[in-house]
Order: C-alpha cells, then structure tokens, then sequence
C-alpha cells in the first residue's frame, strides 16, 4: 500500500545482545506506536516523567532508545543498541535477566506497567463511592462511566490514555434472570484458540482456517456458571447457575491482542500451532461490543505491527527466532497490535500437540 511507502516509520534494526530478539521484537512494535512515540520524541514524557518512581530511569532509557530509533529512521548501514533499556529491564523484572528467550507478551505488560508507573499524572480522589447502593439501578452506560472515571482518577497517563480499554462483564441468574455487571479496565486481550481449531498445525481448507475473528467469537461467547462455579444470587439468596457474557465497553486507541497459545489446563504446557490468520486492515471489533458502549463507530482497527515467534519445522520446533512485521502504518491513529507469544528458553525443544 502507498501509505507504507510515504508514511514515515522509525525503521532501524536494533543489535541481538543475545537471544533478545523477543525484546526487539516488542520494542519495534512500542516505537512505531504513533501516539506513543509522539509523546517521547516530542520531549512531552519529561514534563510528566515522576523521579521519585523507581521506574523513571526505565522511562529515560525508553525515550532514548525511541528517539534514537526516529532519528537514525531508514539508515540501512546501521543498528542501535538497545543494552542501556535492557539493563533497566533486568534490573527490576529478574526474570528477564541473561540472555534467554522470554515470553514477548509478558514483556510488553512489564514495559507498560514500568512506563505507566514512572509517568503517572497525580492521583485524585475516585468522583464516584464504591459502596453507591443503587448502582445496579443506573444505566449500563452511567455504571460504565463511574467505574472509568474511578479507575482513571488513580491510573491516570499517556499510557492509559492510548492503551486502555474496558471490558464488560455481565452476570445473569439462570433462575430469577437479575443482572449483575462489572467493569474492569484492560491493556490487551488474550484470546483463546477456539477448541476446534487446536491441534491442527495447518490448515487444509477454508472451513478448518482458524480467523483472529474466530478468536474474538470465542472470547465473547457465553460461559455457563454451573458445579463449582456456580454463582451466588443475592435475589435468590442462594448459589444459582448462571450465565457470564464478556463484552468489550471502550475501545482502547491502540488495541494490543495476545493469542493464547498455551492451554493453561494441561501441566505439559503444550502449545497450540493451530495457523490464526487476521485482516491487515479493518478489523471490526463492533460485533464483540457491548450494544451500550459510547465507542461502536470508533471501533475499526488496522494493523500495524505483529509479534509472533518463528520455528522451524524441520529442526525440532526449536526456537529460531522472533518476526516482526511492521504490516501496515495508515494516516489514522487507530491501529493494532496482534501479538502472538510463547515462552521459550534458549534452544529448548517444544512440545508439539
Ligand atoms: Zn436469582
């Protein structure tokens, strides 16, 4: 497409100090967010930048790194270094330390919540009680807005402001049909791989081809709560099966997914190969939204930057390294991270399904 011709994008190679291509690999991505790269290259961050948060020199040492990446933008002779922000990261996330491959995903929240802590604007009193007894009386659209509005009154920042978004959930008694709703704040999505794509390493026609749509089907789908699980109705006044739905409420301006690649329930860890094939472009998150939200006409999302990990099939599955793809950069600034991870360590062999 034209626009990744004309459109400027800070593409430089970051140097592998090691198996750290997973970092790169999220920091290509973090550094070609445009609202986010805005706000460092632009010096804005230092206004905000807290010093007394452990977090600031990881602050410091990202901005360098962005506006390093920016300014050196389309020089193919050479590299930039990332070991100063590494150092920062070892520093405070021990699991990140050395030179082994890491799970990206678990990177990315780190790196958030570190950027978010050390920029954090004054915290204020939350405008709305906790304990409003009429709560479950308001609209959905009033409880959305009380519940954010809280939250951002103590997580308040330009990360919050581009990355996060409000997912929905609603509780409703099998017996008596009484709702009841929660809002909870959200920096990505992790979807599942629906049960019958998994097991399938390549697909072999259309209809076994798993869509990141699929996935988000998946996440939004109703959830029985029966057995174990069963929920405790306070009209009935007793324990009741009931049915959970998780909808998305407000669009994050960039919105960051995570395939769930590993099935939490099996103790061997095995990950999912299923292929999950997304849109490039014009992803509508529309039909996983709550009929409620204030955001359904601004919830078209393209893509722009991907991180999944490579493997080669011939050699064992052993880990070969992170892509990266900086897919497409368009005029908006509605954009979308897809992030597809795994742990690894080293060159240890995975288990295939
Ligand atoms: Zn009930």
């Amino acid at each position: 497409m034209c626009q990744t011709q004309t459109t400027p994008r800070a593409l430089v190679g970051l140097s592998n100090l090691g198996n750290t291509c997973f970092m790169n690999s999220v920091l290509q991505c973090l550094v070609n967010t445009a609202p986010l790269s805005a706000y460092f290259v632009a010096d804005e961050y230092s206004g905000e930048l807290n010093r007394s948060s452990k977090s600031w020199q990881l602050v410091d040492d990202y901005a360098s790194l962005a506006k390093d990446m920016w300014r050196t933008a389309g020089n193919t002779h050479t590299s930039i270094n990332p070991s100063a922000l590494k150092m920062q990261i070892s520093r405070w996330a021990r699991q990140f330390s050395g030179y082994e491959q890491h799970d990206s995903q678990e990177l990315l929240r780190f790196l958030l919540d570190g950027l978010q802590e050390g920029l954090m604007r004054p915290k204020r009193e939350p405008p709305w009680p906790y304990d409003d007894k009429d709560f479950e009386k308001r609209a959905i659209a009033e409880q959305s807005r009380r519940m954010w509005e809280n939250y951002l009154a103590r997580n308040n920042s330009q990360i919050t402001d581009i990355f996060c978004g409000q997912l929905r959930s609603r509780v409703t008694c099998a017996t008596c049909k009484r709702e009841s709703n929660c809002y909870d704040p959200f920096m990505d999505l992790s979807l599942p791989i629906p049960k019958k794509f998994q097991g399938l390493s390549k697909w072999r026609s259309s209809a076994q081809e798993c869509k990141l749509q699929d996935c988000l089907e998946q996440f939004v789908d109703e959830e029985k709560l029966e057995g174990n699980e069963m929920y405790y109705c306070s009209r009935c006044k007793k324990h009741q099966v009931a049915i959970k739905e998780m909808k998305i409420f407000r669009c994050p301006l960039v919105l960051v997914l995570h395939l769930k690649r590993f099935d939490k329930r099996s103790s061997s860890r095995s990950k999912l190969n299923a292929s999950v094939r997304f849109p490039t472009a014009s992803l509508e998150l529309a039909p996983y939204m709550s009929s409620d939200s204030p955001d359904l006409s601004t919830s078209t999302f393209d893509l722009y930057g991907e991180t999944s990990l490579y493997e080669n099939e011939e050699d064992d599955g052993r880990f070969q390294g992170f892509r990266n793809i900086q897919a497409l950069w368009t005029e908006g600034i509605i954009s979308l991270i897809v992030e597809i991870s795994m742990t690894v360590c080293g060159t240890a062999s995975t288990t295939r399904t």
